[in-house]
């Protein structure tokens, strides 16, 4: 059963536009690919990219926010990100089965 997407720019229901392929390195220099899914608003023409599920709990950093914490080179002393998570998450995060799989 597919999930139904809002947009968030005019909250109208977002239609299935394609995937697009997304490689992730892992923590042992392989690669996986993951596929995000995009989905287009037929109201204002927004494309909107959805992450898969497994990195939904994690959604409210940047990826890339996420990447970095793991990959050790933002830490809290890291200028520039001001949103960035605290100790605690990041300990989290660097303890997480699945976000490892990601690098
Ligand atoms: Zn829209």
């Amino acid at each position: 059963m597919e999930k139904e997407y809002l947009c968030s720019i005019c909250g109208n229901k977002l239609r299935y536009y394609d995937s697009v392929p997304r490689v992730m390195r892992t923590k042992n220099r392989y690669t996986i690919w993951i596929k995000v899914r995009r989905f287009r608003c037929p109201s204002c023409g927004r494309i909107h990219r959805k992450l898969p599920d497994y990195i939904f709990p994690y959604k409210q950093y940047e990826a890339e926010v996420i990447r970095g914490v793991l990959e050790g080179f933002i830490t809290c002393e890291t200028y520039g990100y001001e949103d960035y998570p605290c100790e605690m998450t990041m300990i989290r995060w660097r303890n997480s089965q699945e976000l490892q799989l990601l690098l």
